[in-house]
């Protein structure tokens, strides 16, 4: 099974959950939050061929950390994998909105500079913001949104838009949830925990119970679990070769 946004690095023990995690097969997008944290994440999961580490700078932080972006860049040819990135708009952040934007323009562009990357993209409270920038900037990238919580018009557009969804336990908790669930195509959809800080019914979220999406997901499509995880594979296949394509063209 997969997780394709997790904090491996801000874990109490990473090496305890990475040994986990690769001895129960897991395909793990092990995101960051700045660019100064990058190698030292990727060698947390060295030598575990089903992790990738993405090369993030984390919206929430955009305002600290824009000096790393010479550094971003620097980085960038050492994976084809980019996340934690985007915008937040909610309270605490939205002050900082401007910067975001041009520390998120900056990276979409330097992405698209190298033939496009698989992006793992943040946009809470910013969703038609978000789609703006990546229609603008992204063309040649694969975007994945993270955790997507955009009104019901950006979330059409955002499928319209070709993009791809990472989705977890906390978005099925609804009617409305589920129903906006149905909507997202199912060759478009990765599991997710956002671990170690998301919660899940008052308890934080591990990376292994994404495997509780599988029953969800079967009921949502009426399909088998065998079935569901098959689908869920191809997804994940297919963004292996995107990412592998990617450094052909490099
Ligand atoms: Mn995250």
């Amino acid at each position: 099974m997969m997780d394709f946004h997790a904090h491996l690095d801000l874990f109490k023990d990473p090496a305890d959950t990475i040994e986990r995690l690769d001895k129960a097969g897991f395909y793990v997008l092990s995101v960051t939050t700045t660019p100064s944290a990058f190698l030292g994440t990727r060698r947390l999961a060295k030598g575990c061929r089903r992790i990738r580490t993405g090369l993030g700078l984390h919206p929430q932080v955009a305002l600290e950390r824009q000096s790393e972006l010479g550094l971003f860049d620097r980085l960038l040819d050492e994976t084809n994998y980019v996340g934690e990135i985007g915008l937040d708009g909610s309270n605490g952040f939205r002050d900082s909105l401007s910067t975001q934007q041009k520390v998120f323009r900056h990276i979409l562009r330097s992405c698209t500079s190298k033939g496009g990357k698989v992006l793992s993209v943040h946009s809470r409270g910013a969703s038609s913001l978000t789609l703006d920038m990546l229609a603008e900037h992204a063309e040649s990238s694969h975007a994945i949104l993270h955790w997507f919580s955009g009104r019901d018009r950006d979330l059409e557009r955002a499928i319209t838009d070709g993009h791809w969804f990472s989705v977890g336990r906390p978005m099925t908790t609804s009617r409305k949830q589920r129903e906006r669930l149905s909507m997202i195509p199912r060759n478009r959809i990765l599991l997710e925990s956002d671990a170690p800080f998301a919660k899940f019914e008052g308890k934080f979220i591990h990376p292994l119970d994404t495997v509780e999406m599988i029953s969800f997901l079967s009921k949502l499509w009426s399909t088998s679990e065998d079935e569901t995880v098959g689908q869920l594979m191809d997804n994940v296949a297919h963004i292996g070769r995107y990412a592998r394509r990617v450094n052909t063209v490099r």
